[in-house]
Formats: structure tokens, C-alpha cells, sequence
């Protein structure tokens, strides 16, 4: 029997294991079991080249709980090991500057184990004593046992053992019982070994049996050796994707569609991309994007290697290329991890340009439900903006969709304003914007449904891009001030006239909290409304804007502001004028002369300091004078609406507007009705 120390220069390197590996113990059954997998292939290969003559037999890797024992057994009929392999391989593990290495990297267990091929080793996470009984396949080899209890010492022993290959056997510490249940085994293959290209087998097919579960003597095969990715897209119809992808994610609607990725060069890398179809915004969290080494699941967390905004794809990339055994910052700043990043990027954009050119009408068809990825792609990835400027889609409201090329052919002529500049109108809510949207669309522009939960960042983006292009909701003026053209009719009103209207109308709007009405004048034709109620675009951005970022919230604080446009050719606005004028203007002229008398008392006053102050008397003589305005205007006001609350068709006609943006509620509501119905 040999004795001997195993070559780690580190006083004892299996408490470091245990301690620092702590939080990803459970990876000792993927090293493991992948460990058995390489020897199986190793041997495969052997023997495809002739250097193996024998019967290979059935090459399957075994799992196996034996809960009385206390032992977890990965069990191979692989290459094997003689007594020089495992003194190779096992016994003097390469440590040069083991203690530095494992204070940087004590995080990651991924790191330690990938960087001193500790694969065999993190057995010891889990493990008090780990035996090795292997027989090599070389012809004449003599079976060997070798055993450690952790401590750096080892013995070595020829055993007799029939089949070849090798059996790792664990004794598993008390502190780790868990991995002696079967289910627990079971979901750990699962999730790393899902994939693998032998078959893996873990205890037995149960049957639903009288009230319970019990074995059957089927072995339990726990993985597909043959999953979709590693076939050539030719061999694989649409059901075969999509039984795929409904293995991966089970309960998963249907995929939109999919990439099925193919390099090996300047990288190996194969994988299948879906774009899932979100149900409910951001949901995604739960079944991202896997990542395999050779069909190894190594992780779920594939920031950096995919580039950001595919990260709402799901489905697996299996790369040896990708240094997967090293920390997270590493990876990231990887040049072949950026190669792979950016040929993802590219791939995903050239196949959406293939579906978009071969066959629009179902692009289309997918289009709302594929917007999300696209707008998120061309915000955040340069490369990918360039590349989907050619099939990004603009939908309008009435369901079509457009290039960006072809919507601007579309609207150029009608909706160039007199600046020479492009304006793009849009709709957020086609229902409660429609009075708007159809005041557009007579005038024969088109108007674009921007509903989507990205929208107003893209509209930035958009702006940002298409020259002599701007974009405008809708709603935020009335259509002829949204795309002005020269041929614009002017406001015929006098001042006293525009004073009297104005508190006319000021003076009827409801008192609504948090928001705040400013009146304006236009000419539009007799057949507009007779009055609109616009929201300025700026403001309402900035207040949408504060809503989805936190430290905006000052906007979020401002009042809605709403503008009430009076439409001053509209018949029945011209008869409030005239009457309001033959009923206002005797008392309102006189005050408004008397008010102008004073304002320019109080400017000469004014111009009258030196140096900017004034004397004391100027100053009190200016504010007596001022007092004396506010009062006028005071009066002025109280005699406008007093005689306002006789009129009826003021507020009836405010409501009328309000009603049309929803915005008439309760109370106002009720009101409105029946004063509505003593009118008629
Ligand atoms: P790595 O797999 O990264 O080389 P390990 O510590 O996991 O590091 O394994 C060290 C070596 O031991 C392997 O390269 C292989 O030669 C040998 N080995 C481990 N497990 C087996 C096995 N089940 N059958 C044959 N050889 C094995």
C-alpha cells in the first residue's frame, strides 16, 4: 500500500476548500459528474480512433444515493485510472501562490476550482472521505483504490474491481445531509446536468402507485444528450424549437421566434436564442438565458457576455471559448467575451432584418409583441441602433405599420411645418386622445400609436436621429399649431374684447386639484370646436419622465397645466363675444383706461429713481398706486364673472371640452347633466 502527502504546498488546502467554497457548495456534483463524462468521451474518441479495441458497452454515467451508508457514488465506465494516472493527476495538484490566490478570489468558488483544477477536489465541500476505485481500460491495468479523509494525506491500494472505469465515492460530512436525499440529487442534475452528452442516470423511473410514489426498475435518465443546439439548424423543424423551448421553460407560451447561433471561428460558440412573448412587462427574471460549457450548465447570470438589452432573451449559449471559471469583472472586460457580445448583436439583428424582408406580414403580425426588445436594443447598443434603423417599425393608429423610411415618405409633404421641419404626431391612448386624432387625421395627417412602455425614451431617440424631424403628442396644442403653416388665420379680438373673454371663460373653469387652466385665443375654422383643451407637450414629458425616474420629482410636483383654446370663429363663440361685449364694455373700457393712467404713473416713478432706488415717497406713492390697480382689476374681474354666472353656455361649453378629455368628474359631472338638460 502507498502512502504519501498530495503535493499542495499550502498547509492543508481542505478546510480552505470547505470554508471559502462555502456559498456554491453544491457545484461538487457537476465537476464530478463531469469529470465521468470526460472520461467516458476520452474513451469514445479512443476507440473511434482504433487505439481502443474493446467492447465499449453501455457508456452511461451513474449517480447513486445510499442514504444507510452515508455515501453519494459517481460512478463512470470511462477511461479509468491506474496507479501512475491518479499520482498524476490526483496526488500533486500544481499550487504555486495558492494562499494569495485564494484570499482574492474567496468569493468564487468558480474561480479556485477552474484555476487549479480543483475539479476533483471540491468532493471535500461536501465530503469527510473520498475513495477512488478505478480500473483503466489500458489492457493488463490493475485495479487501485485511493483514499483521503481530507487531511493532506492519502493511501493508494490495488483492489480487484470487475468493470472498467471509475467509481468516486463520497462519504458525506454530517453538516451536508442534504445531498444524500434523492430528490435533492436529483434537482441538482437537473439543473446542472440537464444537457449532457451521456446519458446521466439517477435512481429509478417512479410510478404513481396505489396513493404514492414508488420506483420501477427503469433507470431515471435525467438529461437529453442531444439538445437542440448542438444539431445543425437543417436537422431541426419549428416543433422541435419549440419543444426545446418549452423543456427549458416549462409553462411558457409560445416563443415569438428564434436564433439558432453557429461560429467556430474566430470562437466556438452554438446556442439557441428565443424572444419570448412578455405577458406582463418586465417578468423575465425567472427564466433568462443559460449558459453552457460543452453542455455543462455553468450559470444563469450571463451580464457581460450577452450584450445588456438581449438579456430579456431567453434560451442557452454553450461556449468553451467563454473563460467561465473566473470572476465577473473578468469577464467583462474579456476580449473574446466581447467578440462573443458583439456577434450576438449582430446575428440578432441580421435574423430580424431575414424575418422582416422575407416575410413582412408575419413580422408585423409579431411586431407589438417584439417592439420592446427592438426599441430597448436601439437605446442601448450603438451597433444594434444602426443595424435596426433599416426594420424598426412605427405603427399608427390606425394598425399600420411603417418603416422609418416609408413613414417619412408618407407624411413629408402634409406635415412639413413652415420651419421646413417634420412633425411627427403621436397618440398615447387612442380612446381617451380620439377627439384629438380625428382633428388630425381630417386635415389629413397621420397620427402614431405610441403606447409602448419604452415609447417616450424612443421618441427621444428618434428626435435624436431623423433630421429636421420633431415629435408632438397629439393632444399638446390644437393641430394647427402642432404643424403651423404660413396661411394661419389671425385672432380678431380688441383688448377689451381679449380682457373680457378671457376672464369670461377664466372665471367658469372648474376648480380642479393639482391642475390649472390658462385660456388662449385661436381662429380655426367655424366648424372646430369651440373649444379645445390642450396639454403642453414639455411639461407633460417632464412630469411622464418624473413619474418613472426618482429626483425628477419636482416636475412630478407641478400642477397639471392645461391650456382652455377658445376658438374665436366659432359661431357661438362669436355671439358670447357680442354679447358679453354690448353687456361689459361700458364698465370694463373706463376701469381698463383708468388701470393703463396708473401703470404709466407707476412706470415714470420707476424711471425716475436713481440708481435704482427709490425715494421714499416715490416708493410709497408707487405702491399706493399699485394697490389702486390690483383693486381696479379686482372690480373689473368681479363685473366679468358675475356676469358670467348668467351664462349658462360658458361653462357648458368648458364642460363640453372637458368632458372630451375625461377630465369632467363627479360633482362637475352631475352638474353638467342637469344644467344640460334645463338648456334644452
Ligand atoms: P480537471 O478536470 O479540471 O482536469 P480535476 O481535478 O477535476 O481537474 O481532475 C483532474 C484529472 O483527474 C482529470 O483531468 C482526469 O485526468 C482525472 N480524472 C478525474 N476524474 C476522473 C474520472 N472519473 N475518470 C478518469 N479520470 C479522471
Amino acid at each position: 500500500m502507498q502512502k504519501g502527502t498530495i503535493g499542495v504546498t499550502t498547509e492543508n488546502i481542505f478546510p480552505v476548500i470547505k470554508k471559502f467554497l462555502y456559498s456554491d457548495h453544491e457545484i461538487f456534483l457537476r465537476e464530478l459528474v463531469s469529470n465521468a463524462i470526460d472520461a467516458t468521451q476520452k474513451l469514445k474518441t479512443l476507440s473511434s480512433f482504433g487505439e481502443f479495441k474493446g467492447e465499449l458497452g453501455e457508456m452511461n454515467v451513474t449517480v447513486t444515493v445510499d442514504k444507510e451508508a452515508g455515501t453519494l457514488t459517481v460512478s463512470d465506465h470511462g477511461i479509468g485510472m491506474t496507479a501512475d494516472d491518479i499520482d498524476k493527476y490526483i496526488n500533486q495538484i500544481a499550487f504555486s501562490g495558492a494562499e494569495e490566490f485564494l484570499a482574492k478570489y474567496k468569493d468564487n468558488a468558480n474561480a479556485i476550482i477552474g484555476h487549479f483544477g480543483l475539479g476533483f477536489y471540491s468532493a471535500f465541500m461536501v465530503a469527510k472521505k473520498v475513495e477512488i476505485r478505478s480500473l483503466s481500460y489500458k489492457e493488463g491495468a490493475e485495479a487501485v483504490k485511493w483514499e483521503c479523509d481530507g487531511s493532506p494525506e492519502y493511501s493508494m491500494e490495488p483492489i480487484t474491481k470487475e468493470s472498467r472505469g471509475t467509481d468516486i465515492i463520497l462519504y458525506i460530512d454530517d453538516d451536508d445531509k442534504e445531498f444524500l436525499e434523492q430528490d435533492k440529487i436529483d434537482s441538482l442534475l437537473k439543473k446542472y446536468c440537464r444537457f449532457l452528452p451521456v446519458p446521466v442516470i439517477s435512481g429509478k423511473v417512479k410510478e404513481w402507485k396505489d396513493g404514492k410514489y414508488v420506483d420501477t426498475d427503469r433507470d431515471n435518465v435525467i438529461n437529453i444528450t442531444e439538445p437542440a443546439w448542438m444539431k445543425k439548424p437543417a436537422e431541426l423543424t419549428d416543433e422541435d424549437y419549440l419543444k426545446f423551448y418549452h423543456d427549458l421553460y416549462p409553462g411558457q407560451d409560445d416563443p415569438l421566434f428564434w436564433i439558432h447561433l453557429n461560429v467556430d471561428y474566430p470562437f466556438t460558440l452554438t446556442g439557441i436564442l428565443f424572444f419570448p412573448k412578455i405577458k406582463n412587462n418586465f417578468d423575465i427574471t425567472k427564466n433568462r438565458i443559460q449558459l453552457y460549457c460543452n453542455q455543462v450548465y455553468v450559470t444563469d447570470s450571463v451580464e457581460g457576455v450577452v450584450p445588456e438589452f438581449l438579456m430579456l432573451l431567453q434560451g442557452v449559449i454553450d461556449s468553451p471559448d467563454i473563460p467561465l471559471n473566473v470572476s465577473r469583472s473578468y469577464l467583462q472586460s474579456d476580449s473574446a467575451v466581447k467578440k462573443i457580445s458583439s456577434y450576438i448583436t449582430k446575428k440578432v439583428a441580421s435574423r430580424l432584418e431575414d424575418i422582416f424582408k422575407n416575410d413582412r406580414a408575419e413580422y408585423e403580425k409579431k411586431w407589438d409583441d417584439i417592439k420592446i426588445f427592438i426599441e430597448y436594443g436601439m437605446l442601448t447598443d450603438d451597433k444594434f441602433r444602426e443595424a435596426a434603423l433599416k426594420f424598426v417599425l412605427l405603427k399608427d393608429t390606425e394598425g399600420k405599420y411603417y418603416t422609418l423610411e416609408e413613414y417619412k415618405a408618407l407624411i413629408e409633404a402634409a406635415q412639413t411645418n413652415k420651419e421646413g421641419n417634420i412633425v411627427y404626431l403621436y397618440a398615447t391612448d387612442p380612446v381617451a386622445q380620439y377627439n384629438y386624432i380625428k382633428a388630425a387625421t381630417d386635415k389629413g395627417y397621420d397620427v402614431l400609436l405610441m403606447d409602448g412602455q419604452l415609447d417616450s425614451h424612443f421618441i427621444g431617440l428618434l428626435e435624436q436621429k431623423l433630421e429636421k424631424s420633431q415629435f408632438v403628442r397629439v393632444d399638446s396644442d390644437i393641430i394647427d399649431n402642432l404643424i403651423t403653416k404660413d396661411n394661419k388665420k389671425e385672432v380678431l379680438l380688441t383688448p377689451v374684447q381679449r380682457n373680457i373673454m378671457t376672464t369670461l371663460f377664466k372665471s367658469q373653469t372648474p376648480e380642479v386639484d393639482k391642475a390649472q387652466f390658462l385660456v388662449a385665443f385661436e381662429a380655426l375654422t367655424p366648424e372646430d370646436a369651440p373649444i379645445v383643451i390642450t396639454q403642453n407637450e414639455y411639461m407633460r414629458r417632464m412630469k411622464d419622465m418624473a413619474a418613472m425616474q426618482p429626483g425628477m420629482s419636482f416636475y412630478g410636483e407641478l400642477p397639471d397645466s392645461y391650456n382652455l383654446i377658445v376658438n374665436t370663429e366659432h359661431p357661438l363663440i362669436v355671439r358670447l363675444r357680442d354679447e358679453a361685449t354690448d353687456a361689459l364694455e361700458s364698465t370694463v373700457a373706463p376701469i381698463e383706461e383708468q388701470i393703463e393712467a396708473k401703470n404709466t404713473e407707476i412706470t415714470s416713478i420707476r424711471d425716475n429713481a436713481k440708481d435704482g432706488k427709490l425715494s421714499d415717497e416715490d416708493s410709497k406713492k408707487s405702491s399706493q398706486l399699485e394697490g389702486e390697480v390690483n383693486e381696479l382689476r379686482s372690480r373689473q374681474t368681479t363685473a366679468v364673472s358675475d356676469y358670467a354666472k348668467g351664462q349658462p353656455l360658458v361653462k357648458q361649453l368648458i364642460d363640453l371640452a372637458l368632458l372630451g378629455n375625461g377630465l369632467l368628474k363627479g360633482s362637475d359631472l352631475s352638474e353638467f347633466i342637469r344644467r344640460s338638460v334645463s338648456l334644452l
